[in-house]
């Protein structure tokens, strides 16, 4: 997972780039990176760590231009990190900035497939691939000067040859003019939004959130199957090149995105509330009961609020967050673990003792963090202790951009899919386990949602082999 911010038409783009990822710092903690684009000259940093690590003020300062892109990388799991791996990435000949957020399926096929053509990549980031692809499309039509059409074929030549998920940011020059390119793949799986500020400047980003910081009001989502030119002051233009299906990560929903972000179907919070209440009505109707609803902090909060109110009970924050607890590194024995997840969320033991307890949390996946917050809240004698879910088990890995674990590390990918209820409740020690319904998630999350990692139904095809390449990554 990453996220992108791009601008076109605001004197320096840098420090309005560095703001707008401060929103989206959630979406990637592990590198961040700034290019810019002035007068046709390219400038980039980007190093490992939070943006104010990596991007420190002056460095930002000196980076002069009118347009330009900002990164955040999510740490890849088992992949050894370096700041090359960082986004964005640029070339010279043309003079192109680039950024995406997803994941790219067929890297190892692309890196042969460019080798052969005479191009080495340097790094082994997935956003290296897109860009060279692109590039050398372009230049097979002119060396310079390129135009939309050419624009539009390139990006045809990159929904050919590169599968996945992908919302791609560029900044380049066409028909004589600096101009934002965005595009994402044909399901616009990975989110992307894009909006004009009042002096006619234009804006980019992975989460409206970006958006909201730089007084920018969203236009709308970033086109899918469609190729997007940006210039300040005009209107943007739209280059058709393919036909689209929208399948949008659900778990961008459920998780990942901000919930004051709004993103195709509308603003996350109502989404996670309307999964809430419909967790609710599927948790009563199985005739469980329970005194006081408790959310996991923080992704859980409005969808165990919604919850409450459905079932008429107290909502209360249960556990206090430790914003400065930082990384959780990894921790030699089961000891010093939880003595850092309770660093990280300590419970409040009024709330827990001598009450039947409703915890809502967003979703399991090796199912050992919720396992420790039941041991700790054990501790505090509730009566009783029921956990309500608001995705479907999650059986299969994400190939198009979540980092997840391994099949083999998903908890519910051992249990047959009518079973999973009672084997976390065993497995968690508790009174009752519910997850929310794949229907039921439908229905929160209206059509047109990708939930390949419930259902196993992936749009993009992963043959065995890109799996087991995918796999072995993140295994390191
Ligand atoms: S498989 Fe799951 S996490 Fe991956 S894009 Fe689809 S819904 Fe999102």
């Amino acid at each position: 997972m990453c996220g992108f911010v791009s601008i076109i038409g605001v004197q320096p783009a840098a420090p309005a780039l560095a703001l707008g990822l401060q929103a989206i710092q959630h979406r990637g903690q592990d590198a961040a990176g700034i290019a810019t684009r002035d007068n046709g000259r390219l400038r980039m940093v980007k190093d490992l760590g939070l943006i104010t690590n990596a991007l420190p003020t002056h460095v930002i300062e000196q980076l002069p231009g009118d347009a330009g892109i900002a990164h955040v990388r999510y740490p890849t799991a088992g992949a050894k990190s370096t700041a090359q791996d960082a986004q964005p990435f640029l070339t010279r000949r043309p003079g192109i900035l680039l950024a995406h957020n997803g994941n790219v399926i067929n890297v190892p096929e692309l890196t042969q497939a460019l080798r052969e053509e005479g191009i080495h990549l340097l790094s082994s980031c997935d956003a290296e691939p897109i860009l060279m692809v692109l590039t050398a499309a372009l230049s097979r039509r002119r060396a310079a000067n390129h135009t939309a059409e050419d624009v539009a074929a390139a990006v045809g030549e990159v929904y050919r040859r590169v599968r996945g998920g992908y919302s791609v940011v560029a900044i380049l020059e066409v028909d004589g003019e600096p101009t934002m390119l965005a595009f994402r793949d044909p399901h616009g799986i990975r989110p992307g939004v894009y909006g004009q500020r009042a002096d006619g400047a234009w804006v980019a980003a992975s989460e409206s959130v970006s958006l909201d910081v730089l007084g920018v009001e969203k236009a709308g989502d970033l086109p899918l199957g469609e190729a997007m030119l940006l210039r300040p002051g005009r209107a943007p233009v739209l280059l058709p090149v393919t036909e689209s299906e929208p399948k949008h990560c659900v778990f961008e929903r459920i998780y990942f995105a901000r919930p004051d972000s709004v993103m195709e179907a509308g603003r996350i919070n109502r989404d996670r509330w309307r999964m809430g209440r419909q967790l609710a009505q599927e948790w009563r109707a199985a005739g469980h009961t329970a005194d006081v609803v408790v959310a996991v902090p923080d992704t859980s909060r409005p969808a165990a609020q919604a919850c409450a109110e459905e079932l008429g009970l107290r909502h209360r924050e249960g556990f206090i967050k430790n914003r400065y607890s930082g990384r959780t590194f990894i921790m030699p024995d089961q000891a010093t673990r939880n003595a850092a997840l309770r660093l990280k969320l300590n419970p409040i033991r009024e709330i827990f003792e001598g009450q039947r307890v409703l915890l809502i949390d967003d979703s399991i996946v090796r199912g050992n963090t919720m396992r420790r917050i039941v041991e700790m809240i054990r501790t505090l004698n509730p009566v009783e202790i029921h956990v309500g879910i608001f995705s479907p088990p999650v059986r299969h890995p994400c190939f198009y951009g979540i980092d997840m674990p391994s099949h083999d590390e998903l908890i519910a990918a051992h249990w047959p899919e009518d079973e999973a209820e009672e084997e976390l409740r065993r497995y968690l020690g508790v009174d009752s386990v519910t997850y929310i319904s794949k229907a039921g998630l439908a229905d929160s999350c209206g059509p047109n949602i990708c939930s390949a990692c419930f259902t196993g139904d992936y749009i993009v095809p992963v043959s065995e082999e890109e799996r087991r390449a995918i796999n072995s990554e993140r295994r390191g």
